[in-house]
């Protein structure tokens, strides 16, 4: 974990020269002793997935949020010294390895590719890819019916891998995130957008989308959600002990149903949630 915790002499120095900029900023107490607040751990989420992974007003929402701040709570990190950093699709394994963050809670799949380069604590959540489609649209009923069709999906993401690998005639527009995938489908330049449907039924269900879109409801994959930490860190065991606590005392199943309330969706109940992987 990144610690930003200063040395308590340091601090008082500086503290001496620069009284007036402390502010009553964390950290410190009057005397300039560390009270141990100052340490932050840095933790990436999506900022355009309402329901998963939200930032508005400065103020993180979503499942993927709920189970970070859980996680960062039982390793001994309060929601005050959690830094939010956006970590969109293409650049998680990036930030991991530059270690711009301390973990990611991102809908991130938990892949053997992506394991090459980043490691994963979890799965905390398993979910589906499906398709997103106008509500009136009655031809797309699954990824068999996208032959010939424009479909959106976000660059680096394993939605956009399955399509490419898997149905060569779809033509594949990448987008940098699902929401400019939905304003795409909008202004009618795709057909469909596909996803996991956990973020489908999120964009689908918010104030300005509603009634505008459906999800197709026909998953074709399975989607292990993992918490993206860099291959040198030591706190999979601990991550994963508080994910087993967060299912025990009833949190997570909490945290799903406040996350999913007025979208069109209930989680696969059969697979979730899930039992943590063994660290590697
Ligand atoms: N779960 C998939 C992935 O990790 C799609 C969602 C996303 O792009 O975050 O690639």
């Amino acid at each position: 974990m990144r610690k930003t915790r200063y040395a308590a002499v340091a601090f008082a120095a500086a503290a001496a020269l620069t009284m007036s900029a402390c502010g009553g900023d964390s950290g410190t107490d009057a005397g300039g002793e560390d009270t141990g607040s100052s340490d932050t751990i840095t933790i990436g989420i999506k900022f355009d997935q309402p329901g998963v992974g939200f930032m508005e007003n400065n103020e993180p929402s979503g499942f993927d949020v709920d189970v970070a701040k859980y996680v960062a709570n039982e390793l001994g990190y309060s929601e005050d010294q959690i830094e939010w950093k956006e970590t969109p699709s293409a650049q998680r394994e990036n930030v991991l390895e530059n270690g711009e963050v301390d973990m990611i809670f991102a809908s991130y799949s938990i892949t053997d590719e992506r394991k090459q380069r980043v490691a994963f604590a979890g799965p905390y959540f398993i979910a589906g890819q499906d398709l997103l489609v106008n509500a009136d649209n009655n031809d797309i009923n699954g990824p068999e019916d996208l032959n010939g069709k424009v479909l959106c999906s976000v660059t680096g993401s394993t939605s956009a891998q399955k399509i490419a690998d898997t149905q060569p005639d779809v033509n594949l527009l990448e987008q940098g995130g699902y929401a400019n995938c939905v304003t795409a489908m909008q202004g009618g330049q795709v057909d469909a957008v596909t996803t996991d449907d956990i973020i489908l039924a999120g964009l689908a269900s918010t104030d300005a989308n509603s009634g505008k879109f459906k999800v197709v409801g026909n998953t074709f994959t399975e989607e292990q959600y993992g918490v993206g930490i860099s291959q040198d860190s030591d706190q999979c065991e601990a991550i994963n002990t508080a994910i087993r606590t967060m299912v025990e005392d009833g949190s997570w199943e909490e945290a799903i149903m406040a996350n999913t309330e007025g979208a069109d969706y209930s989680y696969n109940d059969e697979l979730n949630p899930p039992e943590p992987a063994a660290c590697a």
